[in-house]
């Protein structure tokens, strides 16, 4: 845990959050983060963490077929190579297209959001004093008419560092970075997008950024990212209602995360909500071993708790996802037309 504290970026370092449109004009802050206890950590830096962790338990490059139970009626895990695994308690934390939670609500627990992504990474160095200066140290978001959104998030594990303690920093980001995150409403034209890879993806998605009339300057942090970086996700998203979550009797084969609540990264905390679910797990398990309750009542209660903060996180991810979707209907691209100067001048005066 100081591990991955050390290697982390404080957000209450990082200046308040901007809104803008796609002119690069400042539409409004998001709240004042000088209190704020939270911190971002680098998604490959955590992997390296947990993988070292677990240590030699780790099996890596073996898919899994499906789960059921073996003669004796314990739970039990096919592998597409290899002989059967049987155990006292299967999880299944294998993602949006997870055979484990297919397999317990009889189809899929999920569907596509609507909206396509594309991420890609940009050394604050890397953009010119104009772009470094509008972007500042703090993470944006800028929306468009016609469903383009561009999230603009800031790192600084070494400048902003959450704990100061060098020897334990371990951070694969060392220079203030850009991680984003440009957005549009699924459509077979932005669909395409999904077979190209770096540079040419790159070229593609600020095609059509400026097909939607997004000034050039607001497109450097894309243009100036590392093409290697660069890359198209599908969003798909779980019901916002908990009663829909894990809709199975609770029992020695469960799963957690993107598998039961799959979230779009919209609100920034699916990866947050499987810890916690990993997390809540952990802690009823254990009064399993304890002998407090059967496993069964174990799982129902993390299931329960599990439903709830799924639901919560979705609800989040979901507004975003709605708010970009509204702005692709004809009311919605007119509505931004004329309310984005009119928030700008508003700005202005305040600023
Ligand atoms: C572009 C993007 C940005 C995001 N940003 C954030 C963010 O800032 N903060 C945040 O909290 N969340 C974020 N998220 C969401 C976050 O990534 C997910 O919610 C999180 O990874 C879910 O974790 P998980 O362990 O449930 O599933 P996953 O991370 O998807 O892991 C599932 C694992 O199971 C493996 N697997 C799948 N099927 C099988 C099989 N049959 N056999 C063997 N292995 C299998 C996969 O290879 C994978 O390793 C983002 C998502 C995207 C796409």
């Amino acid at each position: 845990m100081r591990r991955l504290l050390a290697s982390g970026s404080a957000l209450r370092l990082r200046e308040r959050d901007a809104f803008w449109d796609r002119r690069g004009r400042l539409l409004g802050h998001g709240p004042d983060l000088s209190d704020s206890a939270s911190i971002d950590v680098d998604r490959i830096t955590l992997r390296i963490l947990l993988a070292e962790a677990v240590g030699d338990a780790l099996h890596l490059g073996r898919g899994v077929s499906g789960v059921g139970h073996d003669d004796h009626g314990a739970p039990r895990v096919l592998f597409t190579d290899g002989a059967p695994l049987s155990a006292d308690l299967v999880v299944g934390a294998d993602g949006t297209h997870s055979v484990v939670a297919r397999h317990l609500a009889g189809g899929p627990t999920n569907d596509p959001a609507g909206i396509i992504g594309f991420s890609g990474r940009t050394h604050r160095r890397d953009l010119g004093p104009g772009e470094r200066r509008r972007l500042g140290p703090r993470s944006g978001l800028a929306i468009g008419p016609r469903g383009a959104a561009l999230y603009v998030g800031f790192l600084d594990p070494v400048g902003n560092t959450a704990l100061d303690a060098p020897e334990l920093r371990m951070s694969v980001t060392t220079a203030p970075t850009y991680i984003w995150g440009a957005m549009f409403p699924e459509s077979t034209s932005t669909d395409s997008l999904r077979g190209l890879r770096g540079g040419e993806l790159q070229a593609a998605l600020l095609g059509r950024f400026r097909e939607r009339g997004w000034a050039e300057h607001t497109l450097e942090v894309i243009a100036r990212a590392d093409p290697h970086s660069v890359a198209a996700f599908r969003f798909n998203a779980a019901s916002t209602r908990a009663e829909d979550l894990a809709p199975w009797p609770a029992g020695r084969i469960t799963a957690l995360g993107d598998a039961v609540h799959a979230t779009p990264p919209t609100a920034g905390m699916g990866a947050g909500a499987a810890i916690r679910d990993a997390a809540g797990l952990l802690t009823h398990v254990s009064a399993a071993a304890d002998g407090a309750v059967t496993l069964t009542d174990a799982v129902e209660h993390f299931e329960a708790g599990m439903r709830r903060r799924g639901s919560e996180v979705l609800t989040l991810a979901m507004k975003t996802v709605r708010w970009i979707l509204a702005t692709d209907t004809t009311l919605g691209a007119a509505a931004t037309l004329v309310s984005t100067p009119v928030l700008a001048a508003a700005a202005r005066l305040r600023h």
